[in-house]
C-alpha cells in the first residue's frame, strides 16, 4: 500500500541531565503548586501556550489515556510539564515529549529532574509537526491548537504505529474530528480520519481550566487506528476527498461538471504516471486532511477558456468528461452531496473513476 508520509527532519534531542536549571527546579519543588503559573516568562499565545492547569482534568486526561505498564509515551508540548509528571508518575514505561520553545524544555526538564523522574523523560527540542517522532505506543497530549490538522495528519497518515492518540483540541475542531456522514459538521477531515481509524469524544473541558484563558473550550478525543489498513492508495483517496470536499455542499454532479476541475483531472489523469516516476525517492509534502478550509483549486463555474499551452483535443477532454459523468451515474451519486455520504460509498466512486482512468494526483 502506497502511504503518504510527510516529510520529516531530523532534531535535536535533549536527554535530560542532573545537574540542570537549579533555579528552575527550586520553583517546582512542589509538584502540585507548580500548576499553577508563577509568571516566570510570558506565555506566547500565537504558540498556542495556553498551560491546563485544572488537576482534576489532568488527572482525568492520563485516566483517560489508559495507560498500560511498559507503554512509551508520546507527548506534543509539554509545556512547563503539567501533563508529564503526571504521564511519569503513570505505569507507562517512559515519555518522549516535542517541545519546540526552549524556555518551556527547561521548565519541564527542571521540574521532572527536581521529581527525580528524569530517567523516564526524553525532551526533544524542536518543531512537532517536522521533528521525527521516537517509537511510541500512545499520544497523550493538549497540544498547540494551531497545529491539530497538520499533527493528526502525521501521526495517522505517517510511518507511526500506535495504539491510540488521546488529544486536547479545540472543541469545535474535535466536534469536526468525530463528525458522521450528514453531520452538519462532517467534512474532509472527518472522512479522511474515519478511513484509517475511530475517533470519539471522551470529554469537554472549559476554557477557564487554563492560563491565560483562551477564547475557546477544548474537548478531549481518542482516536485510535485500525488494526487492518484501507484497501485502497492513501495518497490518491486523500487527493480525491479534497476534490470532493472543496465544495461540499455541491452535489457530485456538479462539482466534477466544471471545466476547469474536469481539464485539472485530464492533466492530472494523463500525467500521473509520469508524476509518480518523478516522484519516487522525492520527498513528498506535508499530508493535509483539511482540517481548516477545505478550499481546493479555484472553481468558477465553467466559462473559463482552456490554458493556452495545452497539447491535447476538445475531443480528448469530452470524452473524459464523458467517462467522469458515466462514473457518477452507474453509481447513483451524481445527485448527492459528499457530506452526506459514506467512506464505502465515496470509495465506490474512487474505484470506478480509477477504473475508467480518472486519477486525482
Ligand atoms: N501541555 C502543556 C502546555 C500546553 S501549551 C499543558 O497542558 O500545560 C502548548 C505547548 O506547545 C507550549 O509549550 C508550546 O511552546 C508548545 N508548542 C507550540 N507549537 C509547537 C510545535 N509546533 N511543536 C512542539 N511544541 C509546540
Amino acid at each position: 500500500m502506497n502511504r503518504a508520509v510527510s516529510s520529516v527532519r531530523s532534531c535535536h534531542v535533549a536527554r535530560l541531565v542532573s545537574s540542570r536549571g537549579a533555579a528552575a527546579a527550586a520553583a517546582f519543588s512542589s509538584p502540585a503548586a507548580a500548576e499553577a503559573w508563577d509568571r516566570r516568562f510570558r506565555l506566547h499565545k500565537p504558540r498556542g501556550q495556553h498551560l491546563l492547569t485544572n488537576p482534576r482534568v489532568l488527572d482525568a486526561i492520563v485516566r483517560r489515556a489508559a495507560l498500560r505498564p511498559g507503554d512509551a509515551v508520546l507527548e506534543v508540548g509539554p509545556g512547563t510539564g503539567n501533563l508529564t509528571v503526571r504521564l511519569l508518575e503513570s505505569p507507562a514505561a517512559r515519555v518522549s515529549a516535542v517541545e519546540i520553545d526552549p524556555r518551556m524544555v527547561d521548565a519541564v526538564t527542571a521540574r521532572v529532574d527536581a521529581l527525580g523522574l528524569a530517567h523516564k523523560l526524553t525532551v526533544i527540542k524542536g518543531d512537532a509537526v517536522e521533528a521525527e517522532f521516537p517509537e511510541f505506543d500512545v499520544c497523550v497530549a493538549n497540544i498547540p491548537y494551531g497545529i491539530s490538522s497538520p499533527l493528526i495528519a502525521k501521526l495517522l497518515f505517517g510511518p507511526y504505529r500506535f495504539r491510540a492518540a488521546t488529544l486536547l483540541l479545540q472543541k469545535e475542531f474535535a466536534r469536526r474530528l468525530v463528525a458522521v456522514p450528514g453531520d452538519s459538521e462532517y467534512n474532509r477531515l472527518a472522512t479522511n480520519v474515519r478511513m484509517v481509524a475511530d475517533a470519539r469524544l471522551l470529554m469537554d473541558v472549559s476554557k477557564r481550566d487554563f492560563v491565560p484563558m483562551p477564547k475557546v473550550d477544548s474537548s478531549l478525543v481518542e482516536i485510535r487506528p485500525r488494526a487492518a489498513a484501507p484497501d485502497v492508495d492513501l495518497a490518491e483517496w486523500l487527493a480525491f476527498t479534497r476534490a470532493c470536499f472543496g465544495q461540499k455542499n455541491k452535489t457530485l454532479g456538479a462539482i466534477f461538471k466544471q471545466k476547469r476541475k474536469v481539464l485539472e483531472l485530464f492533466r492530472r489523469s494523463r500525467g500521473a504516471d509520469e508524476r509518480r516516476n518523478d516522484n519516487a525517492g522525492g520527498s513528498s509534502s506535508l499530508v493535509r486532511l483539511g482540517g481548516g478550509d477545505d478550499g481546493d483549486i479555484s472553481d468558477n463555474d465553467g466559462n473559463d477558456s482552456y490554458d493556452g499551452a495545452a497539447s491535447f483535443s476538445e475531443e480528448e477532454v469530452t470524452a473524459f468528461k464523458a467517462k467522469i459523468a458515466g462514473a457518477l451515474e452507474s453509481t447513483e451519486l451524481a445527485g448527492k452531496r459528499p457530506s452526506k455520504l459514506s467512506n464505502d460509498e465515496l470509495l465506490r466512486l474512487l474505484r470506478l473513476f480509477n477504473e475508467q482512468g480518472v486519477r486525482f494526483q
